[in-house]
Parts: structure tokens; C-alpha cells; sequence
């Protein structure tokens, strides 16, 4: 048989096969692709594998026959906080994937993970690559310093109260701006969500969960996942893809108390009913709140929109009504508790005698200043103190300028755009956090996703964006990465990954069981499957010559 026909019948022996040699065929046309240099597709890069990157790049190849995106990712694995920020016990949530999957196995999409741009290779070169690149959101934790080491504490009072807005710091910087953050037992909620969802960067955190009560700073989505955690029954994480070192710390937790405080009212909280819902039936827990600091929502409830009524109706019925029979029955044989603390600010974190570790925290009393949403908290002079010997901050996420090259509001912590556009950067645009902030969930990401792909497909049409002319895309950047001896994990790697992950999970009785550490994805991506093996040997002794 000849070398030509013996591939050609090695080829439908790889087609006939099992399903994952589909993508390595895709991985195939996809070089062909790469190979016609002088193709004049448009070609756009996104960076970010996270929601927004797959949505913008869904809405693109939907709407243009000719279009092909690639997708650069900074870490071996795709999906972002859909992987590592969605609680583990929200499994509905990361059906999300099946979408993205098939985004990423379309013929002009490609997926480029272990990239880090800005590092690996900066926007300035993809620019020079693609006809347009879209820049997603990239992580850091919405971090506060104080302005001067002067009046300190002024300072901080005035910035938990709201009145001061000094806002930045640096990635994997846990700090929340007040005297005590260092000890042992304060984390920052992207760190502790982190940890538990097998983020590499947060795999060391090993949390002090040795202690009675836990409090939690901030009032959002994000708040209200990390006290589920904390609190849920094992029976219920053990069927989740949390991970094993989480859940045998977890095992071993003292926590028995969650406090969830937050600078303003009951009327200000930030999460949504679907997650209130979830902490009211929590088994083997019961609410614990103020009755005081619900003075005066009952007649303002009439004037509220509808979402906000119905999540502050909850909160009311939660802390106030004396509950029945069966909830009462429930709520006396629970060994936990939670509550929200409303009116709250931390002016510090207080130590234990030895001054090792976290012992309290001193808590600045304030009022409200105005109404509704925008009623902001000013300090009242009091403060009082509360036993914990946990500390997580969660008072939201922030992005990280990506590249010198590209503006950067650190006020908002957004890229400044116009409806995706980035302000004074032709053929550059962004999506998702980087975009709007880091608020709003997988469907508003969408939506803003879908809101980009559209200006740049009205650029593309009105000529603003040229695509008239060749570019060479994922060719030179791959050459690039070459000579720095960066390799890109590819789709069908990350499904390699994926089917360990899936694979370990089932021993234990678990959807996944993820991969911990970066070098772990890697050596997994790289390996040679059996099939692949075989493949590969006939063809080399069908051709018995040619490099090994
Ligand atoms: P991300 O998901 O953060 O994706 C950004 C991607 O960019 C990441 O993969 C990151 O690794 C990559 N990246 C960063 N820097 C670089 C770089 N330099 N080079 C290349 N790549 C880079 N929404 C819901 O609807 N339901 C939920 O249950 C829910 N739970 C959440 C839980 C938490 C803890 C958080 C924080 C958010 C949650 N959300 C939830 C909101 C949802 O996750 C966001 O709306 C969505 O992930 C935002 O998408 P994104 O692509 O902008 O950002
Ligand atoms: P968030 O919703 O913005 O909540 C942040 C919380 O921190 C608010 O209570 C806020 O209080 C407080 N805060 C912010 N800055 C503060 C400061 N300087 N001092 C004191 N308190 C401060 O953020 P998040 O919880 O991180 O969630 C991010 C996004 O992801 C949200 O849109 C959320 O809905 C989404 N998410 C969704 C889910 C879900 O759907 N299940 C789960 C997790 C996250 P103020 O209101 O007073 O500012």
C-alpha cells in the first residue's frame, strides 16, 4: 500500500473512531486554515476564555460566514470563573459549557490556552496579527489602600463608609484596608472561592477554619456563596465538583456561625432572591438577624420596584415572622447559624493575645444617609466588636490593566469603550468585566457580549475596521509563542483535561475531580493518547523514514 493510501484509510480509521479524534481532526483543518496565509477572512482575536470570550465569539461566526476567531487564555483550561468562581453546588450554572463547547469546536474558531497576553505576547503584536481583537476581562480583587499613613484610621472609616473612593492594589493582594488584615484567618473572597473551586494560583491558601464564627464583609452573590460553603452539610458538597482538599478541610471545620455584614440596610443588600432562598433552606441551619435594623422597611416596602421588594419581603419574613410549626421544629434542631449584620463597617481587625491570628473584628456603626439605592452610610461615632476567628472580604471583584498599550479607567476599573469600542484604539474592543465592571451575571455578560460582537461586525461593514487585507492571525503569533517557549494548550488538549478531571470525579462519587496545578493541566494536555499512539505507528512504519 502506498504511504498516500495508507494515511488515506489511517484517516477514515481515525474518522470511524471514537468520538474525541473529531476534534483532532478539526485541530487538522485548522492548520490547513492557518496554512493559507493569504486567506482574507477577517480575523479576530479575542483574550479570555471566560463567558464573554465564548459569547463574543459565538455572536461573530453566527453572524459572518467568513470570520474566524481565535481565543488566547491565560491558563490551561478554559471557561474562567464559570470553572472558578460559580459555586459548586450550582451545577445548573456550568451548562454554560456545552454552549461554549461547541463555540470552540466550530471550524473557524480555535482556542489557544496557556497564553498569557501582556506576557507571553502583547496586544500591540496581536493587533498587528488580527484585523480586530477583543480584550476581556482580566482578574484581580477589588483591594483598598490608605491614601496616607497619616490619620489612619479617619481614613478607613471614611472609606468603608463610602465617602472616600481610593481604590487599587495589586493581584493575589488581600488587603481590605484596615490594621489586622495580615493575621492568620483573614482572606479576600476571590482567594477563599479560589481555593475551593481548584484555582491554581489559590491551591496553598489552606483557610484556619478552626474557629466558631466566620464573618464575611460585604453583602453580594459572592458573599452569600462563600457562607453556603461554609456552612452546607458535606452530603450535600461531597456530590459537587469542589475540591478534595476543600472538602476535607471543610470536613474538618469549626464554623458554626456566619455573619454576612454589610455598611448600609436591608434595603441596600446586593444579592439576589434565587441565593437569599438558598440561605433560608439551608438544612440544618437557622437565619439569625436584628430585629432593630429592620425599623421602618415594612411601610417602605410599598414604594420598592419589584425585584427589590420581593428579595426585602424575604428579608422581612425571614427575621421577623414568627415561623411555623415545621420551619420552627427545623430552625430549633439546626447546629448552625447565619445572619446578616446591616449598618456595619470594619475599622479593624482585632488579634488574639499572642497576636498570631484573628480573634474579632471592630466594627464601625453607621446610618443611612438618603433613600433607596443610592442612600449612602455615614459613620455614627459608635463601634462595636464581634468574636471570629475567620475574615473573608468580599466586597466585589476588579480588573487588572492588561497592557501599557491599552487605555485603562482605574477609577471604574474598566477599559473606557463606547459600546465595546475602546475610546481612541481602532480595531481594538472589549467585553464582559473589562468592559462594564465586575457586576452582573453569565446572561447580562452575554448580552454585553453579544452588544461588542455587534460594533465590530458594523465596523467590519462600514470599512472602519479594514479587513481587505491579509492578515497573517494565529501564524506568526504561534511563531512567536514559539521562540519563547510558550505552548498553547488547544481545545482538544483542554478535552484531555477534562476526561481525567470527569474520570477522577467518578471514582469518588463526583461529577470532576479538577486538576490542581498548572504543571499537572500541562503534563495532562501533553499526552499522547492510546489511539493516537497507534495512529501515529502505523503511519511511521508504513513511510519506514522521515524524523521521529
Ligand atoms: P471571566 O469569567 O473572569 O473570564 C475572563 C477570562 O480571561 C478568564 O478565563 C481569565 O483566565 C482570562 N484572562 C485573564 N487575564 C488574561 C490574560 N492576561 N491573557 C489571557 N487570558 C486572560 N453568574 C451567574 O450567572 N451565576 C452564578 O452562579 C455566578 N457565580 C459567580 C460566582 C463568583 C465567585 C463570581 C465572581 C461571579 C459569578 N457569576 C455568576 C458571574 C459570572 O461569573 C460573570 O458574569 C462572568 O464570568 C464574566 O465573564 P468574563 O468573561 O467577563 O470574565
Ligand atoms: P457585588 O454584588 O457588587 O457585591 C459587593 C458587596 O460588597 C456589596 O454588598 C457592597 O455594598 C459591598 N461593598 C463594595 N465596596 C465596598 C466598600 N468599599 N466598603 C464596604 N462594602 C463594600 O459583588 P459580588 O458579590 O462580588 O458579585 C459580583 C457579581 O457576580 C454580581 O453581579 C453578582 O450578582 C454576580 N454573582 C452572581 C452569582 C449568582 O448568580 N449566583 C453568584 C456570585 C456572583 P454596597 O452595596 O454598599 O456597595
Amino acid at each position: 500500500m502506498s504511504g498516500h493510501k495508507f494515511l488515506f484509510s489511517g484517516l477514515r480509521w481515525w474518522i470511524s473512531g471514537r468520538s474525541r479524534w473529531m476534534s483532532k481532526l478539526h485541530d487538522g483543518l485548522r492548520e490547513q486554515r492557518i496554512a493559507s496565509l493569504h486567506s482574507c477572512s477577517p480575523k479576530v482575536c479575542i483574550v479570555g476564555g471566560g463567558p464573554a470570550g465564548f459569547y463574543t465569539a459565538q455572536h461573530l461566526i453566527k453572524a459572518r460566514q467568513d470570520v474566524e476567531v481565535d481565543i488566547y487564555e491565560r491558563l490551561p483550561v478554559p471557561f474562567g470563573l464559570v470553572r472558578f468562581g460559580v459555586a459548586p453546588d450550582h451545577p445548573e450554572v456550568k451548562n454554560v459549557i456545552n454552549t461554549f463547547t461547541q463555540t470552540a469546536k466550530h471550524t473557524r474558531c480555535s482556542f489557544y490556552g496557556n497564553v498569557n497576553v501582556g506576557k507571553d505576547v502583547s496586544v500591540e503584536e496581536l493587533q498587528r496579527a488580527y484585523h480586530a481583537v477583543v480584550l476581556v476581562r482580566t482578574w484581580k480583587i477589588k483591594t483598598k489602600h490608605r491614601k496616607s499613613p497619616l490619620n489612619k484610621s479617619l481614613n478607613v472609616l471614611f472609606f468603608w463608609g463610602g465617602i472616600l473612593w481610593q481604590s487599587y492594589g495589586a493581584e493575589g493582594n488581600r488587603s481590605i484596608g484596615v490594621p489586622g488584615e495580615e493575621l492568620t484567618g483573614v482572606y479576600s473572597a476571590k482567594d477563599f472561592v479560589g481555593w475551593y473551586n481548584g484555582l491554581p494560583s489559590c491551591r496553598e491558601l489552606s483557610p484556619d477554619l478552626s474557629c466558631e464564627t466566620a464573618v464575611i464583609l460585604g453583602q453580594g452573590n459572592v458573599a452569600l456563596d462563600v457562607a453556603r460553603v461554609l456552612l452546607s452539610p458535606l452530603d450535600i458538597l461531597k456530590k459537587t465538583d469542589i475540591t478534595q482538599p476543600a472538602l476535607e478541610a471543610l470536613t474538618g471545620s469549626q464554623v458554626r456561625r456566619v455573619l454576612i455584614v454589610g455598611r448600609r440596610g436591608p434595603m441596600q443588600v446586593a444579592c439576589t432572591i434565587k441565593e437569599l432562598r438558598e440561605m433560608v433552606n439551608l438544612p440544618d441551619t437557622r437565619p439569625e438577624m436584628v430585629v432593630s435594623d429592620f425599623e421602618g422597611v415594612t411601610e417602605a416596602l410599598k414604594d420598592l420596584p419589584r425585584p427589590r421588594k420581593r428579595l426585602t419581603e424575604l428579608l422581612l419574613k425571614t427575621a421577623l415572622e414568627t415561623p411555623g410549626e415545621k420551619e420552627q421544629e427545623r430552625r430549633n434542631k439546626a447546629s448552625r447559624t447565619w445572619g446578616f449584620r446591616f449598618f456595619r463597617s470594619p475599622v479593624e481587625v482585632l488579634a488574639d493575645p499572642e497576636r498570631s491570628r484573628t480573634a474579632g473584628v471592630r466594627l464601625a456603626v453607621n446610618k443611612l444617609e438618603g433613600s433607596g439605592e443610592r442612600a449612602r452610610a455615614v459613620l455614627t461615632g459608635e463601634v462595636e466588636d464581634v468574636t471570629c476567628g475567620l475574615v473573608i472580604s468580599s466586597i466585589g471583584y476588579k480588573s487588572l490593566p492588561i497592557d501599557p498599550s491599552v487605555p485603562f479607567d482605574s477609577s471604574k476599573a474598566i477599559v473606557p469603550n463606547t459600546m465595546g469600542r475602546v475610546q481612541q484604539a481602532s480595531g481594538l474592543y472589549c467585553s464582559g468585566w473589562l468592559k462594564t465592571g465586575p457586576t452582573g451575571v453569565i446572561a447580562t455578560t452575554m448580552n454585553n457580549s453579544f452588544d461588542t460582537a455587534r460594533s465590530l461586525l458594523e465596523d467590519m461593514d462600514s470599512g472602519t475596521v479594514d479587513v481587505s487585507a491579509a492578515k497573517s492571525g494565529s501564524h506568526i503569533i504561534s511563531s512567536l509563542l514559539e521562540e519563547r517557549g510558550v505552548k498553547p494548550v488547544t481545545f482538544s488538549d483542554w478535552e484531555k483535561i477534562d476526561n481525567v478531571e470527569m474520570r477522577r470525579g467518578e471514582a469518588i462519587g463526583k461529577p470532576r475531580e479538577k486538576l490542581l496545578t498548572v504543571e499537572e493541566m500541562l503534563r495532562v494536555a501533553r499526552t499522547v493518547t492510546e489511539d493516537k499512539k497507534q495512529f501515529l505507528g502505523k503511519q511511521s512504519s508504513c513511510c519506514q523514514r522521515g524524523p521521529r
